[in-house]
């Protein structure tokens, strides 16, 4: 749903101004899925939007449930045909998450994630990535979900800071009151570490939260894990980071994947304190452990007695740090196993009327 759209089409088609809030409130209030929901819309424009203007720009191939009912995933498929993933997390009774998609996967190959197999196909539009949290709103309407989604995190498929401008846009309608409305410090987006755009994001989007996908603190290491980082190495990142500290005075989180035997002894942990430190003040950093998830050959997940040794060594040199929940593992849908393994790539299929493929890598 482009909210700019919608009344561009309304105003070409000589509706009156009022029909525009009318279809605001059904889509972004009520969570309609269809405009036959709508029935202060007469039949005959119902039928012209349904055709011309759908509500969503994606729909789902299918959604999957993990075990315990806390986490779903969908696949949903773009008007090109291309395939995407975005998750849905119950951390608790009453708070919904959710996990969304930037890009039809990604360049950036990190070396324990599914979604770098795959390689960049392509970025998505704004519409592309706020319709996930649509579609999302519409399915916890539809299924009578307990909870309201609070939270959205930009960890899905591809690098947020690769489609800049596409995610910016997303950011702005998701706060947008007449749109979204959602709270600016519930949004985070997450980076492999672009360093130029962390400046940016900070000065154009300071209430939104920031996290880095750091995962080692030793360039050799960072870079076999996050090719990235020969581009933009600890250095350079640290004093990007800085820059953002400066500037937004909000706290960064760095988010850590505990790899059995590569990134989790003690000398490790000694490293990410050090790179904490070359980064501001501590009290304004956070580190997120997360315990790997099955998704590449060859990579084995460190075991929970091991990741609290290395938390209760970096909370020791005065460092915040949480043990992230894993969940919808069973589904893979948990940190790094966004994989849409069948893609499909019509080569019949042109790009979508009037909607930018977004500002890719
Ligand atoms: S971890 Fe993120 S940046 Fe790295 S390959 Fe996976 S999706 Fe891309």
């Amino acid at each position: 749903m482009d909210a700019g759209r919608l009344e561009s089409w309304l105003e070409e088609n000589a509706e009156p101004k009022y029909r525009a809030a009318q279809i605001r409130q059904a889509v972004f209030k009520d969570h309609v899925s269809s405009y036959d929901e709508i029935p202060t819309l007469p039949l005959a424009l119902r039928k012209r939007l349904s055709r011309e203007l759908p509500i969503l720009s994606v729909s789902p191939d299918r959604i999957e449930i993990s075990r315990d009912g806390r986490a779903r995933k969908a696949v949903l498929r773009l008007s090109d045909g291309r395939l995407i993933e975005t998750v849905l997390l119950k951390p608790s009774p009453t708070r919904l998450t959710t996990c969304i998609s930037s890009q039809v996967g990604c360049a950036i190959r990190c070396s324990f994630c599914a979604t770098g197999l795959m390689g960049l196909t392509r970025s998505l539009s704004a519409e592309e990535i706020a319709d996930q949290v649509l579609f999302w709103r519409q399915h916890i309407a539809r299924e009578g979900i307990q909870g309201f989604l609070t939270n959205v995190v930009y960890m899905g498929m591809g690098e947020p800071f690769n489609a800049y401008n596409a995610v910016a846009e997303s950011l702005r309608r998701l706060t947008d009151q007449r749109q979204f409305a959602m709270a600016a410090r519930r949004i985070s987006v997450s980076t492999s570490g672009v360093a130029p755009k962390i400046a940016r994001f900070g000065q154009e989007f300071p209430q939104i939260n920031l996290a880095l996908s750091l995962h080692a603190a030793e360039d050799g290491l960072r870079e076999s894990l996050v090719p990235l980082n020969k581009a933009y190495p600890l250095k350079v990142l640290a004093q990007a980071l800085r820059g953002y500290l400066q500037e937004t005075n909000r706290k960064i989180f760095l988010e850590y994947v505990m790899l059995h035997g590569r990134n989790d002894s003690l000398q490790n942990a000694k490293e990410l304190v050090q790179f904490a430190k070359s980064c501001g003040p501590l009290p304004l950093l956070h580190v997120n452990l997360i315990a790997y998830n099955e998704a590449v050959p060859g990579q084995v997940a460190t075991a929970e007695p091991d990741i609290r040794r290395f938390q209760a060594a970096l909370l020791k040199e005065g460092l915040a740090v949480t043990v992230r929940q894993n969940l919808g593992r069973d589904i893979h849908g948990a940190c790094g196993q966004l994989l849409v393994g069948e893609m499909k790539t019509p080569r019949n299929v042109a790009a979508p009327a009037g909607r930018g493929a977004g500002a890719g890598s």
